[in-house]
């Protein structure tokens, strides 16, 4: 789901601003010989989750655990840390996922009412919290497909990382998916999520996977994220990329199998 950046920015800006007014001054008065100032004590990272009370406790484990892989993640994989408590809201029902203002809203079903699973549990969540990483940094909004497409990338690396899945399981997934797709296979990149078009999780995947060449290059994604252009950080600006992407997908064929079924029987 699309984040609210702007207030997002502004909540940052607030926290930052609030926090700066309010520290009391701990370095000793200079030529008392007292040593080095010690340093300041960081706000303590403090996730809060909220759930349903029909929320199994398989699933609550499950949750917590991939915000802090999640986290892990983000420092080691793509340089940038969440300095910030998150508050997750766990609904078992509904199927959506969002965040904005460092809150993330969870659904441990899926649209349909299925049962999400460990892999596209962890995705998920993954996904939503790249998304609070992207607006506390200066990821640009100047479109949907990047947005979504590399949150969509991080998050099924992030489950990957977790052993919940492959990389190789999720790129035939997703080629399958696009194979699969007529209407999103006939439509342009830039135009699949103005439009809504169903799989556009997938073909925005594809297009990562192709900028990055796989999981190696996720750490490009730490330059965009500290406000490089997308020629800096990834070799080609905007339009070239796009006219390139647009030439790779005439070369997507469908896998063999294609089923995205994990091996705990549950859906990617
Ligand atoms: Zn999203």
């Amino acid at each position: 789901m699309r984040p609210r950046i702007a207030s997002v920015l502004v909540a940052a800006a607030l926290a930052v601003a609030c926090g700066s007014s309010t520290t009391t001054p701990t370095s000793p008065t200079p030529g008392l010989g007292l040593g080095p100032a010690p340093s300041p004590v960081p706000a303590p990272m403090v996730d809060s989750f909220t759930y349903d009370a029909d929320v199994s406790p398989s699933d609550r484990q499950l949750i917590e655990s991939a915000s802090v892989i999640s986290r892990t993640f983000f420092e080691r994989q793509v340089g940038r840390a969440l300095a910030m408590g998150i508050t997750f809201i766990i609904k078992s029902s509904g199927g959506l996922a969002n965040a904005g203002n460092m809150r993330v809203n969870l659904s441990i079903v899926d649209p349909s009412g299925r049962r999400v699973g460990g892999a596209a549990m962890t995705k998920i969540v993954g996904h939503e919290m790249f998304h609070l990483v992207q607006q506390n940094s200066g990821w640009p909004s100047v479109s949907d497909w990047p947005l979504e497409g590399s949150a969509e990338f991080v998050g099924y690396a992030i489950s990957a990382s977790a052993g919940f899945t492959t990389y190789e399981d999720v790129k035939t997934c997703q080629l399958a998916r696009y194979i699969d797709s007529p209407q999103i296979s006939a439509t342009p990149l830039e135009e699949v999520f103005p439009r809504q078009v169903d799989g556009r999780y997938g073909i925005a995947w594809l297009a990562w996977d192709h900028i990055l060449n796989g999981e190696a290059g996720i750490p490009l994604l730490g330059r965009y994220l500290q406000g490089m252009s997308f020629e800096q950080s990834f070799g080609k600006d905007m339009p070239a990329t796009l006219a390139d992407f647009a030439e790779y997908r005439k070369t997507l064929r469908r896998p063999p199998g294609g089923a995205c079924i994990t091996r705990d029987g549950t859906s990617l």
